[in-house]
């Protein structure tokens, strides 16, 4: 049986000037983003505040995480004028702060991490004030795919472990747990803040989940971000639980004992959420 949404998981409905024109830029620039694919509750917020996680390389993904509702399937071919869109846009935009991420593209030979790059160089050229995050998929661990963002230097480079180690199969399609920690070592220890973040409610226990904290913070990743999962579908899983919002407060807290420059843990949180509280506070520009 589905469980009752709570009270603190009501949200702002997309309204507004602001919303309208990100509405429009996305649109016209024939670009694709997390917040409306991914079905985000935040739109209405972060939208309104003229900020969107941008999302690359089509909205088609070669994978099927059982959490995730981007359309899984046969992407279209790669987009190299895809970057020069995006550029022009978070100018029209004057966003400080961008954040871009990506479906996966197993089907590529560099798993998109060409385009990756082209996109962070074009954004430079047009946006040299703006900090850019970038949320990467794993490109199955290859380093030199990896290796092909990290040279473009953005200032914060994430990858979502999503859930506890025992719950990875079931929620994430392909990926594992140790090959994304792996992906942040590389990234962590090439000089870059590394980000990471996982939902709650899917049956995973306390413990566990200051386990992935040690975990991350062996690898070096400074930025957590921990946020309720919400079914985005019938065809999804299943929400498990709703952890309270003192209860995300409380693993805010331990996070931050336990070493992460920035952790942030609120029912609504997503990677992207606020993101740019976490530059400032990591003062990268
Ligand atoms: Fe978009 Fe991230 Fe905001 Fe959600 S939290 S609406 S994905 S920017
Ligand atoms: Fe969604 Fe998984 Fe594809 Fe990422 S890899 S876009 S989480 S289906």
């Amino acid at each position: 049986m589905m469980k009752r949404k709570p009270d603190w998981l009501k949200i702002q409905l997309p309204k507004g000037d602001d919303y309208s024109y990100v509405n429009g830029i996305v649109r016209d620039h024939g670009l694709h983003t997390i917040c409306s694919s991914g079905k985000c509750p935040n739109v209405g917020e972060c939208w309104g505040n003229g900020t969107a996680t941008f999302m690359i390389l089509g909205n088609i993904c070669t994978r099927a995480c059982k959490f995730c509702n981007v359309k899984t399937g046969k992407p279209l071919e790669a987009d190299w004028k895809e970057p020069r869109r995006l550029a022009k846009s978070i100018k029209l935009m004057k966003l400080k702060h961008a954040v871009i991420t990506s479906v996966d593209r197993d089907d590529l030979e560099d798993g998109g991490s060409g385009i990756w790059a082209e996109t962070i160089k074009e954004i430079r050229k047009d946006n040299p004030t703006t900090t850019l995050e970038v949320l990467i998929p794993d490109f199955n661990g290859k380093e030199e795919d990896i290796q092909r963002v990290i040279d473009e230097k953005p200032e914060v480079i994430s990858h979502n472990l999503e859930t506890v180690r025992r719950l990875t199969p079931e929620v994430r399609s392909r990926a594992k747990y140790d090959l994304s920690l792996k992906v942040l070592k590389q990234i962590a220890d090439a000089g870059i803040v590394a980000k990471s973040g996982i939902m709650l409610g899917l049956g995973e226990t306390e413990e566990e989940i200051y386990q992935v904290m040690d975990d991350l913070l062996a690898v070096g990743v400074k930025v957590m971000t921990i946020g309720q999962y919400l079914q985005p579908t019938r065809q999804h899983l299943t929400v498990e639980e709703y952890v309270t919002p003192e209860t995300f407060k409380k693993y805010e807290t331990v996070g931050l004992e336990k070493g992460f420059t920035f952790c942030e843990s609120t029912p609504l949180v997503r990677s992207s959420y606020h993101a740019e509280r976490h530059v400032k506070a990591l003062d990268l520009k």
